[in-house]
């Protein structure tokens, strides 16, 4: 199981190069915990040298036209495209997300092409409403943008976040995350590879690995970093905020945690209900920000529900990720295992445990959790509060539809919410009342749309990623005044 030649590196300013100091952190796989890799753990100097690469980079590739620049995005799909296999089994053994779902090359895949072309809107505006002016606004890029990037999903952000960056003409530093550096940082199937391969010129984009409080940090309060876009917890999202507003005032975005409620009413049909709010939690080992974790069903449908979802989600086929039948992974690593398994314990003096929750995938050897279902738990219970980000699920009951409303809302979360009912009056009454994001009527998370706007209301975030309007976050807007003589000479 342990690959051999694994040997992670970072991008800066066109080199793939070990850390300025040679330091590295290990990486465990962490189905099997056995070391898999040394991955280079970027330094200041480190840091300061990839912002400086790419600041240098950034008048000449700002000056390019979009059609330029497009031209390396669409080599850079096709060959994160043909390094599918490759990447799975990377993203596999460094984060246990099963093969069998991957997904993330197809998606970073569909960023890069979707932007390539996508160059033509947002443009400036023009005003003749000040008389003896012709005025205009033109869209300009910042500069240099950092990306700081979570584990569940590696590559998707990692593209999510670079392609409308660089597009707008930016140049870009982004940090990986320490849990999941391999599809990024490895030498051999390597999107940092990829990336040169793909023609971009050196230090437009630069990728480290490293953790948080290092290079994560200094990203955060660079002077020369312009804006800031963070997909993670609310606990970091706060840091990274401080860290902009102590140092530049960076621009800031962010996408952060959630505690989706799904609502399902008794006029639902119940079976497509369990089945994809099962789906919701389970997929990725529910190491996912917009998992549907608290489940609200009308009291008089509640057992046929609990035990249709329960049915299914008790079925998972947990084991090694690599093997195409897994459809249920380990956690990331054991500080989310250690996470995950004490709310569970928490949960079982606040609510009723009605499935999973002992350890039965022990002997399994890795960060394996059962999928777990609490039920009857106070709503000021933690585990209702509280983001897991593991295989857990609080399902409550409620009467009426402004009760359960109350309930779904009574949450510092807002990021996703879902509603199943055939009434249309109703769901369009739930859409406008959650405090949610992003609403999904008759379907559950991760269903998402790319060209919508993504992101959280309250302390799930701050701004919005999608294709439509992913290109004005990077983009400054200048109001250029002209005036115009009236009389001709
Ligand atoms: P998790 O703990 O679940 O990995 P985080 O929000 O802490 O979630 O991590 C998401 C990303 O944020 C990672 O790339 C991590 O290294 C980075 N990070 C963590 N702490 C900081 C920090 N203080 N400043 C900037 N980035 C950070």
């Amino acid at each position: 199981m342990t690959p051999e030649g694994i040997e992670p590196r970072l991008l800066i300013n066109g080199k793939l190069v070990e850390a300025s100091d040679k330091k590295t952190f290990p990486l465990y796989n962490p189905t099997t915990r056995e070391k898999i890799a040394d991955v280079p753990e970027a330094s200041e100097e480190d840091t300061n040298a990839a912002v400086a690469a790419a600041k240098a980079a950034f008048p000449s590739w700002s000056a390019l036209s979009p059609i330029q620049r497009g031209q390396c995005f669409k080599k850079l799909a096709d060959l994160i495209r043909e390094a599918h296999d490759e990447l799975a089994y990377l993203e596999a053994i460094s984060m246990g997300q099963p093969v069998s779902r991957y997904h993330d090359s197809y998606w970073a895949a569909a960023e890069f092409d979707y932007y390539s072309e996508a160059w033509l809107r947002p443009q400036g505006t023009t005003s003749l409403h000040t008389p003896g002016f012709v005025n205009m606004t033109f869209r300009q890029p910042y500069g240099v943008v950092a990306a700081i990037i979570p584990w569940n999903f590696p590559l998707g952000f990692f593209a999510k976040k670079t392609a409308p960056a660089l597009m707008a003409g930016n140049t870009v530093v982004l940090k990986s995350s320490e849990k999941a550096p391999l599809t990024l940082h490895d030498q051999s199937a390597k999107v940092a590879t990829l990336v040169e391969k793909a023609g971009f010129p050196p230090g437009v984009l630069n990728i480290i690995s490293g953790h948080g409080p290092l290079s994560g940090a200094i990203l955060s309060s660079h002077m020369d970093v312009r804006v800031v876009t963070f997909t993670g917890s609310v606990r970091t999202g706060r840091q990274i905020q401080m860290a902009a507003a102590k140092s530049n005032l960076k621009n800031v975005l962010l996408e952060l945690g959630g505690k989706t409620p799904a609502v399902i009413f008794e006029d639902a049909d119940l079976k497509k209900a369990s089945e994809e709010t099962r789906f919701s939690i389970q997929y990725n080992s529910g190491q996912v920000c917009m998992a549907n974790s608290r489940i609200y069903v009308q009291e008089s449908i509640a057992d046929r529900f609990i035990s249709l979802f329960k049915e299914k989600f008790a079925a998972v086929r947990a084991g090694d990720p690599t093997n195409k039948d897994t459809n249920h992974g380990p956690l990331a690593d054991e500080a989310q295992y250690t996470t995950v398994t004490n709310y569970i314990e928490e949960g079982k003096k606040t609510g009723t445990l009605l499935h999973g929750g002992n350890g039965g995938l022990q002997h399994l050897n890795g960060y394996f959790v059962e999928p777990t279902i609490f039920t009857n738990t106070p709503e000021n219970a933690r585990i209702v509060k509280e983001e897991i980000f593991g295989p857990v699920v609080v399902i409550n009951t409620f009467k009426s539809e402004e009760e359960v409303i109350q309930k779904a809302n009574d949450s510092e979360y807002g990021l996703y919410a879902s509603v199943y009912t055939k009434n249309l009056d109703r769901a369009m009454r739930m859409a406008k009342a959650f405090e949610a994001g992003t609403v999904s009527i008759n379907c559950a998370s991760p269903s998402l749309a790319p060209d919508m706007p993504f992101g959280g209301y309250k302390a799930s975030g701050i701004g919005r990623e999608g294709w439509i309007c992913g290109l004005d976050n990077y983009l400054e807007t200048k109001t250029v005044l002209m005036k115009v003589d009236s009389a001709s000479q």
